[in-house]
């Protein structure tokens, strides 16, 4: 019988081409093609008649092709279809459509979608531009039709007259191809016996549909049985809500996104679990520590501060290892916690490996924590890329056999060669620039015990992205910024009045502030036409318009050395305006910068605009972001501006350029381990995320008790067996 795992090209109608291109669109499974779930459906059951269509409407309509062809305006070729009902006629126009040519012959009935709309061609009447079109019939050629197979009725039936599934097209393959596949793909698989509700347990199971959610969970959350919901969610009754389809909320999606969502969760929490189960350090918290903990401290911590401290005591006083994730916005003060964390370690005789993104920042860390952490005695060394051979050489020595109690570095700290006397605890800075991998590398340079593994974010993390991408991880969150911040105040400014912005920045420079001018590209690119690069503006404006203040640059293309030597002379009050790019964005810190001008403001991300205002308002004078405009400004960036200006909350911010971007760019870099969802959506899923990830926790941790064991065991075969493949959840025991 056919499997789930069944790999397509072994499926009826599907070869090694066929197959090859499926696999572009991540099908290579029966399953996978039964998850290729409909991106809409048409309502062709009462499809509307050409009268009754209405300018402004969405509308489907099924009619006959009566004449077709191209004509060529003066600006672009036309394809233009006339068809009719009777008297009626409906104009259809697709612009270059030279495509479409021989398409539509005379007489074939045609399913067409698309926008009404005002003709402006010709004599008036009702037309749509560039439709979505289906061929659901064509011509009878008097005498030579051939009879028509029951297969072929069988197919054409579910053309029309019901509502019709609309899959996206891969290749070749179209809308009509998907439809009759996984119909018929459905058609052979026994059909689920069971009662529309579930939460009857005592159903047999049904094959390779048969449900791996537990009974009860499914009562709880009133699912569908699972082969009902494919067949739904595919097939839909002509009475289900047309508005539900579309919008994924009929019982049929609901309970498949469910389903998608419980194993994902699932997953994370039996990783979880297995590393709790792991056997980690138990770092003593005597009073030794708590002494060396106040003296390394060089101011109050904030009540947000103190309560993640001690999250982190907590943990790190457990016998299990520590996975915790800390978020913090911008300048919230995550250092010194990190600081704190090493000292527990470091006090307990291990040592600390942390890790930043940059070699900016690896080295302002480095910096920060030779001010902090060697006073109270502890030896601390920073490890780059750029360093020395012989500098390394005398490093790595230094970790291997003990003499260094904390490594600061970037990912060179990866590196085979990187050895430890004893590692107890690592920190990664700025998570999502590294792979869940690397975190995973770094923690096994201690091959005896689990070091302690914690976690720092600066971006915000939306609640749904953190439970799907750190939901292996225990979070923590700083939401309270150290005492005397004024908030930064934000303005957008048309780049035509950049004299006035010029003339504030020197105001404020003369007031021994300092200031920020940043730029989306480095250099000019010939294609690219107007914007502002960094090289090119740092020379006119300390030629031009600033010639008797300091400018500095900084950008990627320096070496680490020339980057260093900029950021310290910045910070040491030698330069008043850095012209950079967005290598600034994370974790610099000058807390006498108190003006940001960015330009081109409509070219940022909004997470990004977030980072790069983060580096100001850090001191006690008053702070401006400037965001400047130049070009043309697209809903999304208007979107984006209005957001900065709104509100300076990281979360908030977060939320927004994730629903503006969607979760696979919002971090920028697929590296990121996000999982790819097949038909869920972390946005208009939210609840049910929650929702599922409760009910996978309760099912890992025993505390659901209406689940049996057998169930349990069937449950996690499933994700096995399944879903480890696409989400690539390793280790899963
Ligand atoms: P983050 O890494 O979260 O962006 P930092 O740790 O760099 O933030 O802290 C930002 C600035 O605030 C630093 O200059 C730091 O010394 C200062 N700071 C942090 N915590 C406090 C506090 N509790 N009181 C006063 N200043 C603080
Ligand atoms: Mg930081």
């Amino acid at each position: 019988m056919t499997e789930l795992h069944t790999e397509v090209q072994f499926l009826k109608g599907i070869g090694p081409r066929v197959a090859e291109t499926l696999a572009t669109k991540g099908i290579h499974t029966l399953e996978d093609l039964l998850y290729y779930l409909p991106f809409r459906y048409e309502d062709r059951i009462n499809p509307r008649t050409i009268e009754q269509l209405q300018a402004g409407e969405m509308a489907s309509v099924i009619a006959e092709v009566r004449t077709s062809g191209l004509f060529k305006t003066r600006n672009m070729p036309i394809f233009e279809m006339t068809a009719g009902q009777g008297r009626s006629k409906l104009k259809c126009l697709w612009f270059r459509g030279g495509y479409l040519e021989g398409k539509f012959k005379p007489g074939a009935l045609v399913a067409l979608y698309g926008k009404v709309e005002f003709s402006s061609f010709g004599r008036g009447g009702l037309q749509m531009l560039q439709p979505q079109f289906e061929i659901l019939h064509e011509p009878d050629v008097e005498g030579d039709a051939p009879p028509e197979s029951e297969e072929q009725k069988h197919f054409e039936s579910l053309e029309i007259g019901r509502i019709v599934p609309i899959y996206e097209a891969a290749g070749k393959l179209n809308a009509r191809w998907f439809r009759r596949t996984i119909r018929t793909a459905l058609e052979q698989m026994p059909r689920e016996v069971a009662s529309t509700v579930a939460g009857n347990a005592s159903l047999p199971a049904a094959g390779a549909l048969a449900d791996a959610i537990p009974a009860a969970i499914r009562g709880r959350m009133g699912l569908i049985a699972r082969a009902e919901a494919f067949w739904h969610a595919h097939w839909p009754d002509a009475g289900e809500s047309f508005a539900d389809l579309q919008a994924a909320r009929t019982p049929a999606h609901q309970r498949l996104i469910f389903e998608e969502l419980f194993f994902l969760e699932l997953g994370l929490e039996l990783k979880r679990r297995n590393a709790r189960m792991q056997s980690g350090i138990g770092f003593a918290i005597s009073d030794q520590v708590r002494t060396a903990l106040k003296r390394v401290l060089p101011f109050h911590p904030t009540q947000a501060q103190k309560r993640v401290l001690k999250d982190i005591a907590d943990d790190m006083a457990q016998n299990s290892p520590m996975r915790r994730l800390l978020q913090g916005d911008v300048g919230s003060g995550k250092t010194i916690v990190a600081f704190e964390a090493a000292t527990v370690a470091m006090e307990n005789g291990y040592q600390v490996a942390m890790m930043a993104p940059t070699e900016i920042l690896a080295t302002q860390h480095y910096l920060s924590a030779r001010r902090i952490l060697e006073p109270a005695g502890y030896r601390v060394v920073l490890l780059t890329g750029s360093l020395e051979a012989e500098h390394k050489r005398a490093i790595l020595g230094h970790l291997e056999r003990g003499h260094a109690q904390m490594v600061i570095g970037t990912h060179a700290l990866l590196q085979d060669k990187v050895e430890f006397e004893r590692l107890g605890l690592v920190i990664v800075d700025e998570q999502h620039r590294f792979g869940v991998m690397q975190r995973m590398k770094l923690m096994r340079k201690n091959s005896e015990v689990q070091p302690d593994v914690l976690v720092m974010t600066a971006t915000p993390i939306p609640r749904t992205l953190a439970l799907t991408l750190y939901g292996d991880l225990d979070v923590s969150v700083i939401d309270e910024l150290p005492p005397g911040r004024t908030p930064v105040s934000t303005k957008v400014v048309s780049d035509e009045r950049a004299g006035e912005v010029w003339e504030f920045v020197r105001k404020t420079v003369s007031g021994g502030q300092q200031a920020y001018v940043v730029y989306p590209v480095i250099e000019e690119n010939e294609k690219d036409t107007g914007l502002k690069a960094a090289i090119k503006m740092y020379d006119e404006l300390r030629k031009k318009v600033f010639p008797e203040l300091k400018l500095g640059l900084l950008h990627g293309r320096m070496s680490a050395d020339e980057k260093d030597e900029m950021m310290r002379r910045f910070k040491g009050g030698e330069v008043h305006i850095l012209v950079a790019t967005t290598v600034i964005e994370v974790g610099v810190d000058v807390a006498n910068a108190s003006v940001m001008v960015i330009e081109h403001a409509e070219r940022f991300g909004l997470s990004q605009m977030h980072q790069l205002r983060g580096r100001i308002g850090r001191g006690k004078a008053k702070s401006y972001c400037v965001l400047m405009t130049g070009g043309k400004i697209s809903d999304e960036a208007q979107q984006r501006l209005d957001t900065m200006i709104r509100t300076s909350d990281g979360f908030e911010i977060a939320e927004k350029d994730l629903e503006l971007r969607g979760p696979g760019e919002f971090f920028g870099t697929k590296q990121a381990g996000m999982p790819s969802l097949r038909v869920a959506n972390l946005i208009r899923d939210r609840k049910l995320l929650e929702l599922a990830k409760s009910e996978a926790r309760g099912l890992v941790d025993g505390s659901t008790k209406e689940v049996t064991q057998e169930e349990k065991r069937i449950a996690v075969q499933y994700l096995k067996t399944h879903w480890n493949r696409r989400y690539g959840l390793v280790e899963v025991g």
